[in-house]
This record gives C-alpha cells, sequence and structure tokens, in this order.
C-alpha cells in the first residue's frame, strides 16, 4: 500500500481498532501477570510461541493462566501498579493519537486478547467507550481464587480478531486495524487495511503481510494531520466549505476514492 492509499484509507475510516499488549501498552498483560505471580519466565516462553503464529489461541491462553492461576488480589495489585505509572505502561503518542481520533470523530475500538479487569482500567484512561471493548473476562470463585476464563468471548477463539472486527464492520464501512499480532493481521480482512505496529516489538512475518508499518504512534498522528491540512487548503482553494468538509470524509470525491483505494490492493 502506498503512503497516499494509506492516507485515504484513514481519511475514510470511521473507526479504527488497536490491539492492547505491545501496542496500546508497551508489554503483554498476561506477561506482566505472570510476573506479579512469581511465574514470569516460563510463562513469557509461551507467550513468544502463540505470538509468533505457531499456537492455538484458546489453548495457549489457557496453558499460561494454568501455570499462573491468578488471584483477584493480584490482578488489582497489577492494574494499581498500571494506573499509578500510566504514562511508562501506555505506548509512547497514543494518549495524543487516540485523542486526536475522537476529535475527529472516529470510533475507537480496542480488540485485544487480554483481560478486562486489566484492560478497562487503561482504556479507561484513554477515555475509550466500554461498549467498544472486546477482550476476554477471568473467572474467580468467592474466596477470590482462579477460576478460569469466559470461554463464550469471542476473543479467546482462534481468529476472534477476526470475528469481532466482522461485527464491528457491519457499524462501520471503512475500519482499520492497529497491531503488532498475527492475531491482528486475522482481523484484515473484514478490516480494509491493517497498520502493523514495530514500536514495542518487531515481528518479521507481521512487518512484511502489513499494508502499512510504523515504529511510532506519531507517524499516524502526523499522517492524519497531514490529511487534515491538506484537505482545508483543498476547501479554501475552492473557496467553499461544507458541512462534511471537515468530517474524516476524504477531499476526493468518490470516483477518486475509489480509485485511489483500487491501487491499494
Ligand atoms: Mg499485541
Amino acid at each position: 500500500m502506498t503512503d497516499t492509499c494509506i492516507y485515504e484509507v484513514l481519511a475514510r475510516a470511521t473507526a479504527v481498532c488497536f490491539d492492547v499488549d505491545s501496542t496500546l501498552i508497551r508489554l503483554e498483560g498476561i506477561d506482566r501477570l505472570a510476573k506479579v505471580c512469581g511465574v514470569g519466565e516460563e510463562v513469557e516462553k509461551i507467550t513468544k510461541t502463540a505470538m509468533s503464529g505457531n499456537m492455538n489461541f484458546k489453548e495457549a491462553l489457557g496453558m499460561r493462566l494454568n501455570i499462573i492461576k491468578p488471584t483477584l488480589n493480584k490482578v488489582k495489585q497489577l492494574v494499581e501498579e498500571d494506573l499509578s505509572d500510566i504514562d511508562n505502561v501506555l505506548t509512547p503518542h497514543v494518549k495524543e493519537l487516540v485523542d486526536l481520533l475522537h476529535s475527529r470523530g472516529i470510533s475507537v475500538y480496542v480488540i485485544s486478547g487480554g483481560f478486562r479487569r486489566l484492560i478497562e482500567p487503561i482504556t479507561n484512561n484513554l477515555r475509550i467507550e466500554k461498549k467498544n471493548l472486546y477482550c476476554n473476562a477471568l473467572l474467580f470463585n468467592e474466596a477470590g481464587e482462579y477460576e478460569g476464563f469466559d470461554l463464550d468471548q469471542l476473543t479467546c477463539q482462534d481468529g476472534g480478531k477476526s470475528l469481532v472486527m466482522r461485527d464491528i464492520k457491519k457499524k462501520h464501512e471503512y475500519v482499520v486495524m492497529i497491531g503488532d499480532g498475527m492475531t491482528d493481521l486475522q482481523a484484515s480482512p473484514p478490516a480494509d487495511a491493517f497498520i502493523g505496529f514495530g514500536g514495542n516489538v518487531v515481528r518479521s512475518r507481521v512487518k512484511e503481510l502489513s499494508n502499512w508499518y510504523v515504529h511510532d504512534m506519531q507517524e499516524l498522528i502526523e499522517a492524519i494531520e497531514l490529511q487534515r491540512r491538506t484537505q482545508t487548503y483543498s476547501d479554501s482553494d475552492e473557496e467553499s466549505h461544507s458541512p462534511s468538509s471537515t468530517s474524516s470524509a476524504s477531499n476526493l470525491d468518490d470516483t477518486q476514492q475509489k480509485r485511489l483505494l483500487a491501487e491499494c490492493d
């Protein structure tokens, strides 16, 4: 995909979906949970294999949780640690990017194989709506001991992100997925474009298959700002300001947009 194409897709997107681990945040949530529970190294090895796409997702998740056996107290401890150090937990420039998307009326979604109890405090901090968060749920008994995870969530299934994306696509015509892993890549299609993110970890296969690959969220901020400036210039050039000219729609007419998007294939 050329830069022009990705600008066009970003310009037309009414929704942008983010992965969480190593994308919205710097590290892998399950590895952090394992570390807090004293089994960090063992679990990290399985995560690396799973992230390379060499293991069934649900199997890898269950295997790691059975080693970690996280208690509710440990989960709460990790959330407290995260929130007290949120600027270091978040990937640099991600907050500015999410704010910019919101300010442009673009819906922001989160699709993660991680856990709601860990993710929701972070997405709350980013002012992402709860209803736009798709992720897994840990189950505890009354004593706060680990009892498994909710097997009904789409996000714990193999190809689960693709299934979630299919739902999101029913509400939005143009959707961009941003992530670092193979499971994120599986969401595009149905997503219209996939932006690989290598700011925290670079996965060579993901880099190779992405429509566009960035190492810094700032690159996306600049692309959106550039598109907006181009649009403003074009609008003032024509000495007309239609109400839709400041929306996420491109300044190009439909035929031009279709041609550019076709070039992206
Ligand atoms: Mg990830």
